[in-house]
């Protein structure tokens, strides 16, 4: 226990800083190395696999102990913040040396999973999000941030289901709150497993003030001020990269919910949860990193504005059309560095020479792509264009000032061109012409003693010296040469001439050293006024970087430009899933058409398992998806509406919030559709009503496409093996069968995965029961029950015809056959009743 240990003043220190930040790691740094104490101590020798021990090993009570040495720090503060914790980094403030007491001690930073910048090259392509939410009532201030890029975005959300989705979307790993929340959204929070990090205090830095300008709500306000304050708390160092807060409407934005992003497979796998096999995957030709992160952005929110998307169109058309300049921008675009990151680095003071290098030669792109697209350009690109701005400032700066070949630190020199600053000329004269000096005092010391292997040599601890090896040293003039230092083969020693020298080059090798780092800073310094343009020529080269991935995605795979209409129809000629045809392979992939007229909205899908039903699906929300992202789609001829929301149920539901059944996500999934759905939006369900009791299943089923027919009129594809659905073509107008088309060839059932209209047949199930080698004897069975069930079922149309008591009663056929088999589940009439019993009993006997 801190309390009852008696405290040097150095526990003193570090036990009052440690109450400052009880949730993080204390990372207190001792000379060359980083300390921890107490249960920080134990925690993190366990985790860093360190060895534990005691710092005063022979008092009463011990004080357990476990540390880092300061240059390999990263890797270990990495670990931890990886696994979900925060570590607060604590300096000494002053030099040891010159300190008198205690030295004085700080948190500089406290790193946390939310305001990681130095990802590594392997999440270049991943943006590292902050998020923070206030409440009020049922609405959501909502603000999230890149601490590398600055992208600051704000937003109200409506309900708890809107800020779950944008939390997923976002991949937070961090989220910071106030008392604001209720228990009842923290709990409801609390499955996602994302850190909660509390901010109470608001933030009143006028550093940061300006990212609040543009925000006018006063929700957004509040989650803003706390999110700031809490950078400012963790980071303690200049900010002055973060963007100015950007509002959105999620409205604005073709909506898809997590689950069915994830069904989609649009940047995750369903299966792995990793890129490949994913839409992402397929479309990622991006050259840089900011492009690629662009893209990720541009797939979560698709386009709602046919202007906007058009746009985006005729540029994908025009690199599409321009092979030769679009190659050669592809190349120009491998020279750029991550301008955003670097943009970061200059404000929050981590950019070090080879970054600058780098900032410089991406900037030194720029006019050669400006070039190009003006080739290509007619008028599309004339904002992008604006928007390409070579900075030439900043690259005259760093040219005039940075040398070639920088090494990593930024306080060991080397970092200055000569003539860059006279004082550090100066310097550097001193130390060279100190050099030459000592060359020259070698040669005439050889002279003078005829000693040829007298050589003049330095060491950190010793200084200058001549060295002279023992055979030799008979020949020296004893009085000019005094001892230094004995080896076993030599003698090393000092002049007064050498003595003199040797404080003079030192002297300026250091101050050297001083002053080059001095001249960074303010090199960085200046830099830091061209931060909004680097970040603005930063989202020019992004957009222009996906929009040439759009073109060469699309003319490899032969995408085509979509027509977007206003009118309520589908018009896909031979459209293929991009993915899955990628992945098989052009030749063994089966085109399809999906011609949804005016008003027709509904495709009843029926087929075997494994036909092709839900790539059927799939295939049309992702040629969707990429036709509102503004690319082309994989289809030879294509007209589509633009689409307010996507709702799926497919395949096995992603059971995120814990502890319910699957079918009550499913129905939750099904519900979410058809309380938010409108005409413009597109529905697929595949096989609902799989999750329960047959009747009870298909009663759903068919409940739903009736709400959707009668209520929605949204274009939705549906796929069943409720073979009995089928008939609900004859009363929904709107309805139309499609089957997935199979040939049996002696004895061979061939899935043809064309989709063709009508309904499946029937018997495809005993079909491929024979294929699976099931005995003879029991298919032959199969097919005579099959029988019996067919006649049973025209059986009772035929009484449902001459009883139009029961006609009235059960609207369709389903609920007839419902009340057949079930008769539980319904209230039928007495003589409905009757006629049940009849003929389940008819049944039997058979
Ligand atoms: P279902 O939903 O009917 O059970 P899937 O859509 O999962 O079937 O498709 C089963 C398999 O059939 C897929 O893995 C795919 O390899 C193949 N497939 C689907 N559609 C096509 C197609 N149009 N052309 C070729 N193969 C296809």
């Amino acid at each position: 226990m801190p309390q009852k240990t008696k405290k040097t003043p150095m526990m003193d220190q570090y036990l009052k800083i440690k109450a400052q930040y009880p949730d993080a790691f204390l990372f207190y740094r001792l000379g060359d190395f980083y300390e921890m104490f107490f249960d920080d101590a134990i925690k993190g020798a366990q985790i860093l696999e360190l060895t534990l021990t005691n710092r005063n090993k022979n008092a009463a009570e011990k004080i357990p102990m476990c540390g880092v040495p300061h240059h390999a720090a990263q890797n270990y503060i990495d670990t931890l913040v990886d696994q979900g914790y925060k570590v607060a980094i604590c300096e000494q403030m002053e030099d040891p040396k010159l300190a008198k007491g205690m030295v004085k001690r700080e948190v500089i930073q406290v790193v946390t999973p939310g305001t990681m910048t130095d990802n590594g090259a392997k999440e270049a392509k991943d943006n590292n999000y902050l998020t923070a939410i206030h409440q009020a009532d049922d609405h959501f201030g909502f603000a999230y941030v890149d601490l590398s890029t600055g992208e600051l975005k704000t937003a109200i959300l409506e309900g708890p289901e809107i800020l779950l989705n944008e939390l997923l979307s976002l991949r937070t790993k961090e989220i910071v709150i106030d008392d604001s929340l209720s228990q009842k959204i923290l709990d409801y929070l609390a499955p996602l497993k994302i850190m909660f990090s509390k901010q109470i205090e608001t933030a009143a830095s006028a550093e940061v003030s300006y990212a609040l300008q543009d925000v006018t709500s006063s929700l957004e306000q509040a989650v803003l001020k706390h999110l700031l304050a809490y950078l400012l708390r963790t980071q303690k160092r200049s900010l002055g990269h973060l963007q100015k807060a950007v509002h959105y409407e999620p409205s604005d934005y073709l909506k898809i919910d997590h689950y069915s992003k994830r069904n989609l497979e649009l940047l995750q796998n369903s299966r792995t949860g990793k890129k490949s096999g994913t839409l992402l995957w397929l479309l990622d030709q991006t050259k840089t990193a900011m492009g690629g992160r662009l893209l990720k952005q541009w797939l979560e929110r698709p386009l709602l504005s046919i202007k906007k998307i058009e746009l985006r169109q005729q540029q994908v058309k025009l690199l599409l059309d321009h092979f030769f300049e679009r190659s050669e921008l592809a190349d120009e675009l491998t020279s750029v560095y991550d301008l955003e990151r670097l943009a970061g680095r200059v404000a929050l003071g981590t950019v070090n020479g080879r970054d600058l290098l780098q900032l410089k030669q991406s900037l030194q792109q720029v006019p050669k792509i400006r070039y190009l697209l003006q080739q290509i350009d007619d008028g599309s690109f004339k904002d992008l264009l604006q928007q390409l701005d070579p900075v030439a400032e900043v690259v005259d700066l760093i040219e005039q000032a940075i040398v070639d070949d920088p090494p990593i630190s930024i306080t060991d020199g080397n970092l200055i061109k000569l003539g860059f600053d006279q004082e550090l000329d100066g310097y550097k004269d001193a130390m060279k012409n100190g050099k030459h000096w000592l060359a020259k005092l070698e040669a005439d010391e050889r002279q003078a003693t005829g000693i040829n292997n007298l050589k003049i040599g330095f060491n950190r601890v010793f200084g200058y010296y001549i060295e002279v090896s023992k055979a030799n040293l008979a020949k020296l003039p004893v009085k000019r040469y005094q001892r230094k230092q004995t080896l076993t083969n030599a003698e090393r020693f000092i002049t007064p001439e050498l003595k003199e020298k040797e404080t003079l080059i030192l002297g300026a090798e250091t101050k050297a050293v001083a002053l080059e780092y001095q001249l960074f800073v303010n090199l960085r310094d200046q830099i830091k006024d061209y931060i909004k343009r680097l970040q603005e020529l930063a989202a020019a080269v992004s957009a222009l970087d996906v929009l040439q991935s759009f073109a060469a995605v699309s003319e490899q795979q032969h995408f085509v430009l979509p027509k977007l209409t206003k009118k309520h129809q589908i018009d896909l000629t031979a459209g293929w899933h991009p993915v899955v045809q990628e992945v098989m392979g052009e030749q063994s992939y089966i085109p399809n058409d999906i011609k949804m007229p005016e008003k027709l909205n509904i495709f009843l899908i029926t087929g075997p398992n494994m036909s092709g039903k839900s790539t059927y699906m799939r295939q049309l929300a992702q040629t969707v998806v990429l036709a509102q992202i503004g690319c082309f789609v994989p289809a030879k001829k294509a007209t589509l509406p633009v689409f307010d929301q996507i709702f799926t149920r497919i395949g096995a539901a992603d059971d995120l919030i814990a502890g319910q059944s699957t079918f009550m996500v499913e129905m939750k999934e099904a519900n979410e559709a058809l309380m938010h759905a409108t005409r413009n939006s597109l529905i697929l369900f595949d096989e609902i009503g799989r999750g329960t009791a047959t009747y009870d299943g298909m009663a759903l089923a068919q409940a739903i496409i009736e709400y959707v027919h009668n209520e929605l009129h949204a274009k939705t594809l549906f796929s069943t093996h409720y073979h009995e659905l089928t008939s609900l073509e004859q009363e929904l107008p709107e309805l139309a069968n499609v089957h997935v088309g199979a040939v049996e060839k002696n004895g061979k059932l061939t899935f043809l995965h064309r989709v063709e209209s009508g309904p499946a047949d029937k018997s495809y199930g005993i079909h491929v029961a024979r294929l699976a080698g099931m005995p003879e004897s029991l298919l032959q069975r199969a097919d005579v029950l099959l029988k019996k069930l067919e006649l049973t079922a025209k059986k009772t149309e035929k009484i449902k015809k001459s009883s139009p008591q029961i006609k009235e009663k059960s609207s369709t056929k389903i609920d007839q056959q419902l009340s057949l088999f079930v008769p539980e589940t319904v209230t039928p009439s007495s003589q409905q009743q009757r006629v049940v019993e009849e003929l389940s009993q008819t049944e039997l006997i058979s």
